[in-house]
């Protein structure tokens, strides 16, 4: 079969250099990897080119299988590779060839440079570098995360403009790396002048320590003052490390008086804020608070499926719902259970059955049940009278007049508000609602519900009087 794009080639050949030169000793790498070409590349094989076919001998012999494994890091349609002598390779003019010393010698320089492998500097800043499939348009809405997703998108949009700081807070697993990568891949695409540090708090505490170590903890200021978007993950490291957060208080306090967008996650629900200094924690609190909760069944059947998609891997439906259905509420362990099937599936070629797969959620310990019992529901409140009161009580209104039909303006955004809380946290249908709000018909409560979500996105007041509820509620 043809070359594929050649400029995309000449970038994977380099990038499984590259990985293979990271895997291996030195002295191998050197010794046995001069030139290197890709002679063909099917759908799923590669015939890579050497010089002679004495390297050939020595890499099939020796090295296939860290060739292998370099490939299909790089190209993980890849099932099968191999060898030749490539009679074109010291053609200058033959675009295919990677000269794997030279590509040695740069990537080790890159990495003396940036001295912390997977990070970058960013105006002498130390940047972890995000991954690109961490985006927003990947990421799976569902009841559960859309204000945090709808907060990520505006800040990804207009950095610094609203919402500003964020701080997004969730059990394990549920999302808010993502998100916070997202944001910083986001900004990056759209706005390229913006200098965009992404980083996690144990690595900023580090960062200050060593700023410390050497006296320069003005330095360090001077250059968080040029960042556009500062973004830190897991900023419950920093709980009781009172010194760090000094630092982090006066850096955010730069940056915010600089209208710069800061966005921070934190693992613990927000009482457990008390492990932050008081200044700090008033610092977060100026802007806007979401949580991810635990995604729900269809969220998780969603996940699932785009996961399968992005890894162009076929899942038969009810097999992607026995295991939505299944699986408990972290999406790293949904993840986690389609790679194993990935892998098994590469292995044996035994495509994934309701059976098979569970047999093997059973292994995990994750459902005993065979038949596919449901896991129990998490703890809700009680049901629509407690949330119609609570809205009500929230806005100072009658809950009578909340659900029936006076139309006067203050009730109208309180009465969405509670028929979307009742929609999207509590998954009553539309009919439902529309009887419990004095015979209102479904059409009219679809529209309240749509309508709100659109106001949401605007108004950052609201937005945060729903978190309010949604967390004096428990949904
Ligand atoms: P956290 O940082 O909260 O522990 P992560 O962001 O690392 O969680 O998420 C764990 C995995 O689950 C990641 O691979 C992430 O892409 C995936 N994930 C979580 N929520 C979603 C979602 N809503 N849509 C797509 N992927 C998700
Ligand atoms: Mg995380």
């Amino acid at each position: 079969m043809a070359f594929f794009d050649p400029l995309s080639e000449k970038k994977l050949l380099r990038d499984v250099v590259a990985t293979l030169a990271a895997s291996m000793r030195k002295q191998d790498f050197l010794t046995y990897f001069k030139k290197l070409s890709i002679v063909e590349h099917t759908k799923d094989r590669i015939v890579y080119g050497v010089v002679s076919s004495f390297m050939r001998d020595n890499l099939e012999q020796k090295f296939s299988n860290e060739m292998y494994a370099a490939t299909i890091a790089c190209a993980p349609e890849i099932t099968g590779i191999t060898f030749v002598v490539d009679t074109m390779i010291e053609n200058t003019t033959n675009t295919q060839v990677v000269d794997c010393q030279e590509l040695y010698k740069q990537t080790t320089a890159k990495k003396k440079r940036t001295e912390i492998p997977g990070h970058e500097q960013v105006d002498g800043i130390v940047s972890r570098i995000m991954n690109e499939k961490y985006r927003l348009d990947n990421f799976v809405i569902g009841p559960s995360n859309q204000l945090a997703y709808a907060a990520a998108d505006a800040v990804s949009r207009r950095p610094g403009a609203s919402y500003n700081p964020l701080f997004i807070y969730g059990d394990v697993g549920l999302g808010k790396t993502h998100l916070l990568q997202a944001i910083g891949n986001g900004v990056r695409m759209r706005l390229k002048d913006k200098r965009v540090i992404y980083t996690t708090a144990d690595r900023f505490l580090t960062d200050y320590v060593s700023h410390v170590k050497t006296r320069k903890v003005d330095r360090m200021r001077e250059k968080y003052r040029a960042i556009d978007v500062l973004i830190i993950d897991d900023v419950q490291f920093l709980a009781n490390k009172k010194q760090t957060q000094e630092e982090l208080y006066n850096i955010f306090n730069i940056l915010y008086e600089a209208n710069k967008q800061i966005v921070l996650s934190w693992d613990r629900p927000p009482k457990e804020l008390t492990e932050l200094e008081p200044r700090l924690r008033s610092r977060f609190e100026w802007g806007i608070i979401v949580d991810i909760g635990v995604p729900d069944f269809e969220t998780r059947l969603a996940i699932l499926q785009e996961k399968a998609r992005a890894k162009q891997f076929i899942l038969a439906q009810e097999v992607a719902e026995f295991i939505a259905y299944n699986t408990g509420e972290n999406v790293r362990e949904l993840e986690g259970i389609l790679n194993q099937l990935i892998a098994e599936y590469e292995l044996h070629h035994t495509p994934p059955t309701i059976e098979n797969v569970a047999v093997r959620l059973k292994k995990l310990a994750i459902t005993d049940d065979l038949s596919g019992g449901h896991r129990a529901a998490r703890p809700r409140i009680g049901g629509y009278k407690e949330l119609v009161d609570a809205v009500a009580a929230h806005f100072g209104l009658d809950p009578e007049l909340l659900i029936g039909e006076n139309r006067k303006k203050e009730y109208m955004i309180p009465r969405q508000v509670a028929m979307y809380l009742l929609k999207n946290r509590m998954h009553y249908t539309y009919e439902r609602i529309g009887n419990i709000f004095s015979g209102r018909n479904h059409s009219s409560v679809l529209y309240s519900c749509r309508k709100l979500e659109h106001i949401l996105k605007k108004d950052q007041h609201l937005f945060y009087e729903v978190n309010v509820l949604r967390d004096r509620l428990g949904i």
